[in-house]
């Protein structure tokens, strides 16, 4: 059994002022009733779950607030928000920490200035896809007048050496991010580096912990799709086609197999096989998984906006610019990219297609730039929590 380390007892009195900064509502009228537990979909082994987070804000234990994993499995279902007796809104309450726990990570204080300055986010946000834009179009080079040469636009080159800086500066901000939030929890849980590569056996449990984290739960959806869709009378509501854990999924998988893709195009390219931006038919694979991951990433975005907006089920009933901020940079990222493919394939070549690119490639660079500071770092962070909880559950198991 994995050793569980004592719990910091450091207090902070503004914890709790500091986390409603990032969106959560009034809990101090929370008494502990445990109604939140009993309805909750994950507290079936956790007796305590999601109030022993409500009690460290409460209390002001911001370092075991910080280290808590438990932070990470909840899905946001809203469950219950509707059965509290007080209107604490605990569901909000595990969101606003997920918030906080993203700005604590970051050292550099951006993702704090991005969740807690509404006007100043939206004003950088904006003003950073405009740099992109403004930095990309001042390498305008000489127009094709027989098809649409966007890299004669945009030299292919810029493009690509751009990206790789904003990969390095991301993946620096993104590690330092991970390895706080990993320290803190393993240092709790009493997880080290021999627990994980120690042994053979160590190997084989922290192999099993990784499968569970990133295949099981972050692309299989497993536990959304099992506890949130739990609900039977939601269940006959709902068509399958808007059912939350699939919206959700989509969302997920568009991403990954837009990133995906684009690399692979641009392994194609480094191979020599295929130019970069070059019209293949509709079979071609690399085209085919784009079209299908942005066929998924746009459904899945104009939902989750559309029932955010509607304020349609209970998980939604707040929404925060961070919320709109992410799901924007989403939606235009897909939509243009769908636009350009259409620009791309119409036998005269449209003029409107440059801009198109130019803003697809603003907004693309912006999103990867932005997500370690944003709400799309759940996306990591998540993962990483459920390998602790994966860790744990397992216990002495051979
Ligand atoms: S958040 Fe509400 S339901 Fe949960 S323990 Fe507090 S008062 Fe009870
Ligand atoms: S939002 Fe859902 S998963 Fe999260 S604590 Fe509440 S009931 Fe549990």
């Amino acid at each position: 059994m994995t050793a569980t380390a004592t719990a910091p007892t450091t207090v902070d009195l503004g914890l709790y002022s500091d986390i409603q900064r990032f969106g959560a509502t009034d809990i101090s009228a929370c008494f502990s009733c445990g109604t939140c537990t009993a309805s909750c979909p994950l507290s079936q082994t956790d007796s305590t779950f999601p109030r022993r987070v409500i009690r460290y804000a409460q209390l002001g234990m911001k370092d075991a607030l910080l280290s808590s994993k438990e932070l990470w499995t909840c899905y946001g279902c809203g469950e219950c928000a509707e059965t509290c007796p007080t209107q604490a809104d605990p569901s909000q309450l595990m969101a606003a920490t997920r918030r906080y726990a993203i700005a604590s990570y970051d050292r550099t204080r951006v993702a704090r200035t991005m969740y807690t300055r509404p006007v100043v986010a939206t004003a950088f946000a904006v003003l950073l896809a405009a740099f992109f834009a403004l930095f990309m179009y001042a390498a305008h080079g000489p127009q094709s007048g027989e098809s649409l040469a966007i890299f004669e636009f945009i030299p292919e080159a810029l493009i690509h050496n751009t990206g790789i800086v904003v990969m390095l500066l991301v993946v620096l901000a993104g590690l330092s991010g991970i390895a706080t939030m990993a320290r803190r929890i393993g240092r709790r849980e009493g997880v080290g580096w021999a627990t994980v590569f120690g042994s053979r056996r160590a190997l084989t449990r922290a192999g099993r912990a990784a499968w569970y984290a990133i295949g099981r739960e972050s692309l299989g959806q497993a536990r959304f799709r099992e506890d949130c869709e739990a609900d039977a009378a939601n269940l006959e509501a709902v068509p399958w086609f808007r059912r939350r854990w699939l919206v959700h999924a989509l969302t997920v998988w568009g991403f990954l197999g837009l990133l995906a893709a684009t690399a692979l195009d641009y392994g194609l390219a480094l191979l020599g096989i295929k130019e970069t931006g070059t019209p293949v038919p509709l079979w071609y694979p690399v085209r085919l998984l784009g079209t299908a991951a942005g066929v998924a990433l746009l459904y899945g975005t104009t939902v989750l906006i559309v029932d955010r907006y509607r304020a349609a089920n209970r998980s939604v009933k707040r929404s925060t610019t961070a919320d709109w901020m992410l799901l924007g940079l989403l939606w235009v990222t897909g939509l243009t990219g769908f636009v350009l493919e259409l620009a791309l394939y119409l036998p005269e070549p449209p003029a409107w297609g440059y801009w198109v690119f130019l803003v697809h490639v603003a907004v693309a660079l912006e999103l990867v730039l932005l997500a370690p500071f944003m709400k799309l770092a759940h996306a990591v962070y998540r993962p990483v929590a459920l390998f602790f909880v994966a860790l744990a559950t397992q216990g002495d198991q051979p």
